[in-house]
């Protein structure tokens, strides 16, 4: 998806902040941060939304989602911290990359 924001982040010809990397998944600050600490995890594969993972997709999404708290321990949000995954416009998704939010380091409410 060559006109995807997020697709290009991972490609590295949009640069970001990255705090982790593996073979399927790459996680960097947000550019807008609306806690102390805002992180995005994002799959490397692109995948529009969560109502377009399919069932291959599920393994992908398992690793994604037991990646976010080691992905918190890195960043010390050793208290705790928030995890938003928006779906299509009515639910609040800008950018269509699924991407999960890792919000913390402060007061709550985040976002
Ligand atoms: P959404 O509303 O769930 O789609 O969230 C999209 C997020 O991407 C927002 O929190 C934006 O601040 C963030 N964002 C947009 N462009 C960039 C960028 O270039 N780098 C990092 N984060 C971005």
């Amino acid at each position: 998806m060559n006109d995807c924001l997020f697709c290009k982040i991972i490609d590295g010809d949009i640069p970001s902040k990255k705090v982790y990397e593996d073979d399927l998944l790459f996680a960097f600050h947000d550019i807008s941060p609306k806690a102390p600490t805002h992180v995005l995890l994002i799959p490397k594969k692109h995948i529009d939304s969560l109502n377009q993972a399919q069932e291959d997709d599920k393994d992908l999404m398992a690793h994604a989602l037991l990646t976010i708290p080691k992905v918190a321990k890195q960043l010390g949000l050793d208290e705790g911290y928030r995890t938003i995954l928006n779906t299509e416009k009515g639910g609040g998704q800008e950018v269509f990359h699924i991407h999960f939010h890792i919000l913390g380091g402060g007061s709550m409410p985040f976002a």
